[in-house]
């Protein structure tokens, strides 16, 4: 079990997914450089918090849910958790404040952009689910992903696979971060479309460096050759002036 203090972001557990070194340069070094993709997604994101609650006859749909687990070492705020009205002789589900019956949690996370070829959003899905289950006792076995390009609703079963590649992926992500320490790059066609391209330098910065300490010691150096004293002679007047480039 984590302390509150140690809770890390579920959001976190995608970077990790893409990439490691993507990971470590929000979490560790602090970086981020929002490219159209990123922005589009915040928007998103942002738009689906707007509203907080919305509740018909049989669905209460609840926007910017706060969730945690201790057990993970996880937090972060849900889309969308849509909670479905249980027939009245059900035992599942838990009870809503002000709300008669008992009602199933089914977490909703939207996306800008199509289905990703990895797990990343499905495993950032799957752990709201289980933070879902800590927090209110209740066996949450599927959710959905609503992706806006094309706009479809992709359902995800949260399988013993799923849960436990989650699980891994949490306890990876407290390893990655309690080291501190940026894994090298590796350039892959992936960094083409990574927000941080210009920022991690794969293929420039040197594979073993940290781009943070790149950017300062560059800024550092770019500092210290403004501020030397110009050495070389100038020469006579006449020679400068004709006299082209050294
Ligand atoms: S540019 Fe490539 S190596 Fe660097 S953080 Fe992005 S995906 Fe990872």
């Amino acid at each position: 079990m984590y302390d509150e203090d140690d809770l890390l972001p579920v959001s976190a557990l995608m970077h990790l997914v893409y990439c490691a070194r993507r990971c470590a340069l929000i979490h560790i070094e602090r970086l981020w450089d929002e490219n159209r993709f990123t922005a589009q997604g915040r928007q998103l994101h942002e738009r689906s918090h707007e509203q907080d609650a919305e509740t018909r006859v049989d669905l209460r749909a609840v926007r910017g849910l706060r969730v945690h687990s201790l057990r993970l070492g996880l937090w972060g705020q849900a889309d969308v958790v849509e909670f479905g009205r249980l027939p009245p002789d059900s035992t599942g589900g838990c009870e809503l404040e002000g709300l008669s019956g008992r009602w199933q949690p089914f977490p909703v996370e939207h996306k800008r952009g199509r289905e990703k070829p990895d797990l990343s959003d499905e495993a950032q899905l799957c752990a709201q689910a289980l933070c879902l289950e800590e927090m209110l006792g209740v066996a949450v076995p599927e959710g959905a992903i609503f992706y806006h390009q094309p706009r479809r609703r992709h359902p995800v079963e949260f399988t013993g696979g799923l849960r436990r590649e989650t699980e891994t992926l949490a306890a990876r992500l407290h390893e990655l971060l309690r080291a501190g320490v940026t894994p090298p790059a590796q350039y892959e066609r992936k960094c083409r479309s990574c927000s941080l391209l210009d920022l991690c330098l794969p293929q420039t910065a040197g594979q073993r460096r940290s781009a943070k300490r790149y950017l300062a010691s560059a800024l550092a150096s770019a500092a210290a050759v403004s501020a030397q004293p110009e050495t070389r002679d100038p020469g006579p007047a006449t020679a400068v002036d004709g006299g082209g480039p050294p």
